[in-house]
């Protein structure tokens, strides 16, 4: 049994949500900013320390591990986003288990997803990943590609394309990290011009660039650092 801190957690679930807030109130937007809790490699603990401070919405990496948790978690609701890199194989399992996909990087992996998604729930909510930068080790479309792409995945039955993700390149430098957010914000209108649909969703932004994408029009931000303290490899 892991030991938490409960004040901690709280002191910084309340952090995080007022770091939210006076970046939001720095924009003229009005639109909701959802924090979305990334608890990969976090104790069963502390999510359920976060759930009773009133947080919904959580974000796992991988599958076995997530399966486990949603598991022994299934009598609160939570509503469940899968944020990892996605195998084929493990496609099922996720269409099966989670309301939300934010990882969707071709065409096969939402066909799969659409194909394997029960009839007995509701369509999967999916962002279709953007590698921003162009950075080997990433996964995720290619700009270029993505509107395309877009309409051929908008055209799946049972998946609803929400909007885009990125993580992009690190850095500390705060005018780059919003030229790579405000390129995402961009693709997003670009896309939804192309679907003729406005897209509601930009998943951007984690503990160390949180503020520059909430400037940039994040709608949920994916904090787990800041949040949980550091994961437990
Ligand atoms: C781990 C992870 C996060 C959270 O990162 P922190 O820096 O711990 O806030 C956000 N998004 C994705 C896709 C992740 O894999």
């Amino acid at each position: 049994m892991t030991e938490v801190n409960l004040d901690i957690i709280a002191k910084r679930y309340s952090s995080v949500r007022a770091r939210i807030e006076t970046a939001r109130t720095k924009t003229s937007r009005c639109d909701a900013v959802n924090l979305l809790a990334v608890s990969k490699k976090q104790p069963l603990e502390k999510i359920i320390a976060l759930y009773k401070l009133g947080q919904r919405d959580f974000g796992e990496s991988y599958v076995q591990e997530a399966l486990q948790k949603i598991d022994l978690l299934k009598d609160y609701s939570i509503v469940w986003h899968f944020i990892g890199p996605l195998q084929t194989n493990k496609t099922r399992a996720v269409a099966e288990n989670f309301q939300w996909v934010h990882s969707v990087d071709r065409f096969k992996i939402a066909q799969r997803l659409s194909a394997q998604r029960p009839e007995s729930l509701p369509p999967l909510n999916i962002c279709l990943q953007v590698n921003i930068n162009n950075e080997a080790q990433k996964s995720g479309f290619a700009p270029h590609e993505l509107a395309m792409e877009a309409v051929r995945i908008s055209n799946l039955p049972n998946l609803v394309v929400r909007g885009l993700m990125a993580i992009p390149e690190h850095t500390d430098d705060i005018a780059r990290q919003r030229v790579n957010f405000r390129k995402l914000a961009d693709l997003n209108q670009a896309v939804s011009t192309s679907l003729n649909v406005q897209l509601d969703t930009l998943s951007m932004g984690m503990s160390g660039d949180l503020e520059s994408a909430v400037l940039e029009g994040a709608t949920i931000v994916r904090i787990g650092t800041d949040l949980f303290g550091a994961r437990e490899y």
